[in-house]
Formats: structure tokens, C-alpha cells, sequence
């Protein structure tokens, strides 16, 4: 069977030569070398300051909104944020599991991000933060939402786990934001095995989260606040540096790849409208069908084949009933049916992507 995806493997070489580094040292987590590295080399690729590595990319929300200091009542009622239901369960989840109330606005039809004047409406008196996610690697339309939450003092934290190596207007898509993250999970672009990162735009939050991820502790003898651990150990980190290494020639491969299947599939299906001033990152490459049938028809067509495709994001989240969610999408619900996303990783062949691409030309009749 093609995999929808397949994570990228370091050449063990590289890899091996860290691993020795480690079996020197005997240093194998709690802030080491390599972990200390990594967050330098990241820096540098991404071109961004203030990123803390950590041990995935649901922590890093979570501990993104700890550090920011979103609270879990206003006023004894619950805390809420404002947030896109099309996306992976963990952007909602990670906001339940800290109290939140996580509040769906809608999704553009076009773009797929959170549309920003579907945001306003949602505010209450409760509302404390806006979670949009640059989903599939789009950019969100960053600054009406930076307007937005201007306005209404609330804290914007950007869901970036689709963004990894992202620009916007020349410079990192990651810089908007209170703070945004990133999850370094297997599966995605670039990775640690597991893992993940926040970037920061104040070094004063960026300061506190160093102390959440580390049990609150800051001394031999002093405990200053509640933390939990969310550290990264220096395998993940050397997996990372190993990979990072290659990671301009992973990009380039998947963004090919993802244009060659947009240019033959432009009239076949509906494609994700791309922010004009980003770069992509060849993330993923999800397509629209006209209906649900059709989609259900084409995926098992392409699994008699030996493709396998996802459908991705599916349910809507709005649809979740831990989520004590009032409000029906209509768009993400839309779209949440008849979307799939197909293969796409750094070694697929060409040879596949044609296969790929004349099965659904032929199931659509074209
Ligand atoms: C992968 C992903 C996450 C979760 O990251 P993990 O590292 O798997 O915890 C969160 N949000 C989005 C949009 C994701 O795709």
C-alpha cells in the first residue's frame, strides 16, 4: 500500500555520530547539549527568536496558553477561546484539558483559516484568547486577527503545527502571534520522533514557559509555581539536528510534488486558495469533491488500487460532544465531508502521483 505519509529518516550516519556524543556525556535530558543546539540551529533556520523545544506539539499549546497567562474563569464562569473547528483534535482538546472552553467560528471557504469576521461575533465577556491554525500550511489572514485581538485585549495563539519553514511577506509566518507552535510529530514536515516547539514573541513569556516545562522548578532548593514536565531529551534532539541538516532538500521535494498534483488536478477538484505572500512547505495536498458520496466512492477506489488517502479534517470538531460546543459550522461542517488528503512525502515517486492523479480523473469523469 502508498502511505498517505512516511516519516523522513536521517541518514543514520549523522544520526549515529550524535548518539555517540550522547554516550560520552551520559547527559540525556533536562536542557542538554543537543537540546541547547537544536533550539539555536532552529532559530536560525526559521529566523526567529525566543523558541523552546518541547515534548510535542500538544504541550506546546498548552503551555503556550499557561505561559501567556489565559486563565481558566472570568468571573467564576469558565475562560473561553476563540477557535477554528477545522483543524486536528489537539487544538481544541489542549484548550478543554486546561479549561478552556474552546468557541468555533467559522472557517473561510477559500482559505480554510478561521474567518476573521466570524471571530468578533463569537467574543463574550468570558472570551480570553483567539486560536487560529495555519491550516495545511496557509497563512491565516494574520492581521485582521492581530487587529481583533488588539481591540478586545485577548491573547493570540497561532496553531503553526502545519507551518514549519513557512514565510509571509519574506519573513517567518511564525513571528504573528502572542506565541504560535509547532509539533515536530513524526508525520510532519520536518520531526523529532515526537516533539514540538513555541516560539515566543516576548522573552518575559518565553522565561516562564522554561520554568512550566520543568516541574516550576528554578533552583536546587526552590519551587516558584504549578509546571508539569514538557522537556525534550537529546535522542529527540539528535534526530532533529540529523534531519535539519536536510531539511531544504525535504522541503523542495514536497513542494514539487504538491504543485505537480495542484497542476493536473486544478479542474478536477477544488484546491486550498493560498495566502498570495507565503511560501509553501508542501505540507499536505488535500482536495475537495463535490460530495461526500463521491468522496467515499474515490477512496475506496483508491484503496483497491494500494493508495491509501485520508480524510483530513474529519469530523468537523464542532461536532464533538465532550466539546460542550453550541454552534454549528456550516462551512467547516461543509467541507469536513468531502475532503481528503493524498500521499505525499520527501521519496514518493512520480510514477504514483500519475497513478494517483488518473484515478481520480477517471472516477470524475474527466
Ligand atoms: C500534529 C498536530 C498537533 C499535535 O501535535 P503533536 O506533536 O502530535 O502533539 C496539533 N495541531 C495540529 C494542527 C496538528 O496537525
Amino acid at each position: 500500500m502508498i502511505p498517505v505519509t512516511k516519516p523522513y529518516l536521517p541518514s543514520r550516519e549523522k544520526f549515529d555520530k550524535y548518539v555517540d556524543g550522547i554516550y560520552e556525556r551520559e547527559w540525556l535530558t533536562n536542557n542538554g547539549p543537543l537540546v541547547q543546539e537544536l533550539t539555536k540551529r532552529l532559530e536560525e533556520y526559521l529566523g526567529v527568536e525566543n523558541l523552546l523545544l518541547v515534548s510535542n506539539g500538544t504541550l506546546a499549546l498548552q503551555i503556550a496558553y499557561r505561559a501567556l497567562n489565559i486563565p481558566e474563569t472570568v468571573c467564576g464562569k469558565p475562560a473561553e477561546a476563540i477557535t477554528t473547528p477545522f483543524t486536528f483534535v489537539a487544538t481544541s482538546s489542549s484548550l478543554k484539558w486546561e479549561g478552556i472552553e474552546p468557541v468555533f467560528a467559522d472557517i473561510d471557504p477559500d482559505t480554510w483559516c478561521l474567518d476573521p469576521n466570524k471571530i468578533e461575533p463569537a467574543i463574550t465577556e468570558q472570551t480570553k484568547a483567539i486560536v487560529p491554525v495555519h491550516v495545511f500550511g496557509n497563512a491565516c489572514d494574520v492581521e485582521a486577527i492581530e487587529e481583533i485581538g488588539n481591540k478586545h485585549n485577548l491573547k493570540i495563539i497561532y496553531d503553526a503545527a502545519h507551518a514549519f519553514g513557512v514565510n509571509y511577506k519574506g519573513e517567518s509566518l511564525l513571528k504573528w502571534g502572542d506565541a504560535a507552535t509547532l509539533s515536530f510529530h513524526a508525520t510532519k514536515v520536518f520531526h523529532t520522533i515526537e516533539g514540538g516547539a513555541i516560539v515566543f514573541k516576548r522573552k518575559e513569556d518565553l522565561d516562564k514557559a522554561k520554568k512550566l516545562i520543568s516541574f516550576g522548578i528554578t533552583g536546587s532548593e526552590t519551587i516558584d509555581e504549578l509546571g508539569i514536565n514538557a522537556k525534550m531529551n537529546e535522542f529527540q534532539a539528535a534526530v532533529g539536528l540529523a534531519i535539519l541538516d536536510d531539511i531544504n532538500n525535504v522541503i523542495k521535494k514536497r513542494k514539487d510534488i504538491k504543485e505537480y498534483y495542484n497542476d493536473k488536478l486544478l479542474d478536477t477538484c477544488v484546491l486550498q486558495k493560498m495566502h498570495p505572500f507565503i511560501t509553501s512547505n508542501g505540507a499536505y495536498v488535500p482536495v475537495i469533491l463535490n460530495s461526500e458520496s463521491e468522496l467515499m466512492d474515490l477512496l475506496s477506489y483508491l484503496k483497491v488500487n494500494g493508495v491509501t488517502a485520508r480524510r483530513y479534517f474529519s469530523p468537523s470538531l464542532d461536532s464533538l460532544v465532550f466539546i460542550n460546543n453550541i454552534t454549528i459550522n456550516k462551512i467547516s461542517r461543509d467541507i469536513s465531508k468531502r475532503i481528503m488528503c493524498l500521499p505525499i512525502y520527501e521519496s514518493l515517486d512520480y510514477e504514483i502521483v500519475d497513478l494517483i492523479i488518473r484515478i481520480i480523473k477517471n472516477k470524475n469523469g474527466s
